[in-house]
């Protein structure tokens, strides 16, 4: 293997936490976070809002100053493992507006330098596979879908059909959702083509209070498939970037009908994804796949020889203190 380092990182699961600036250039603004170093992140609660220190460790922590590109480039040898052949998954997690979609997509006024996982590992994967041209050829198609209520759609789709998926198990093809419109890439102009028109699908039905993006899962997944041209062996490779959900919890007094179930969706599915990845972390023999559309979906990406990134995302505002912290807390356990 081509990437051996990858596997010298403890485990197949890591965890990393992301803390997003300040979106304004207030001066009056208090950070909850108080000190990274390393892999430790402390949060803190000023004295005068009460007292008490926490402190998290994970794989990695990057603080509010860290550029794309850099949280890109820990992550590269991960992504090019998949040219190698194996499966990756990784997922985006925090409360809405914590710079999920920051991290996988960009910012809305993308530029080449702001731009996210998803663009660059694609850019990259491109890269490497044009310089291994002489050993291997490479294929490589995309699938986007969408899981909403527990209900899969098809984010490639021209005509905005809303066809409900479903998910096979079909190891055979590699292919989990076999219906959903599976694209052919080459360079990084198809790719940006493609992802525009995701996230437009994504904004289908969306309306400024009701942002159905930050309730839905979104999963690009990357199928990657290399012939040796001297031995003619196959390696299938498969990646998925998982930006999911908002995790901030709602207050059951306050909503109700279709926003209550779209939130007890959330809800579950999101720690169908915890139990997950916890049991795999204590590698225990059952596997709790069935609870949820997400975890079925990602199955064969999830445990034996895959590897996974939770990527867990935090605002740094005071008010969003309990959030954070739970959020810290959901990441802890699956570390
Ligand atoms: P989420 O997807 O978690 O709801 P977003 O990614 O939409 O959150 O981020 C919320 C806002 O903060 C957006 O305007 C986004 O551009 C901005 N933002 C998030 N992370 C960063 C960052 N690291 N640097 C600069 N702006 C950021
Ligand atoms: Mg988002």
């Amino acid at each position: 293997k081509l990437y051996n380092q990858v596997q010298d990182l403890k485990g197949s699961i890591r965890v990393y936490c992301r803390v997003r600036p300040f979106l304004s250039e207030r001066s009056s603004y208090v950070s909850t976070v108080e000190h990274i170093e390393d892999g430790n992140i402390t949060i803190g609660t000023p004295s005068k809002y009460g007292k008490g220190c926490k402190s998290f460790t994970f794989n990695k922590v990057f603080g509010q100053s860290v550029t794309q590109a850099e949280v890109f480039s820990d992550m590269q040898p991960l992504i090019r493992s998949v040219l190698d052949g194996y499966n990756v998954c990784i997922f985006a997690y925090g409360q809405t507006g914590s710079g999920k979609t920051y991290t996988m997509v960009g910012p809305k006024d993308l530029t080449e330098e702001n731009q996210g996982v998803n663009y660059r590992a694609l850019g990259d994967l491109f890269v490497l596979a044009e310089r291994r041209k002489d050993t291997f050829r490479y294929d490589v198609a995309v699938q986007m879908i969408e899981i909403y209520n527990e209900q899969v759609r098809d984010l490639l789709v021209i005509d905005g059909s809303n066809k409900r998926l479903e998910i096979r198990n079909s190891s055979q093809t590699g292919l989990n959702v076999p219906d959903a419109s599976l694209m052919p890439v080459s360079s990084t102009s198809d790719v940006i083509d493609l992802m525009n028109l995701g996230q437009r699908n994504r904004a289908v039905g969306a309306t400024a209070l009701n942002d159905r993006s930050s309730r839905s899962h979104s999963c690009l997944t990357v199928h990657v498939q290399g012939k040796d041209l001297t031995s003619g062996t196959i390696l299938r490779g498969c990646m998925h970037l998982v930006d999911l959900a908002g995790s901030e919890r709602v207050n059951k007094s306050e909503v109700t009908g279709d926003r209550l179930k779209e939130a007890q969706h959330i809800n579950k599915s999101l720690s169908a994804l915890g139990d997950v990845i916890a049991s795999l972390a204590q590698k225990n023999t059952h596997v709790p796949y069935r609870n949820s559309k997400l975890t079925q979906l990602l199955q064969d990406s999830l445990g034996g020889q895959a590897k996974t990134l939770m990527f867990v995302h935090i605002s740094p505002e005071l008010d969003a203190l309990a959030e954070t912290i739970s959020t810290l807390k959901f990441a802890e356990r699956v570390a």
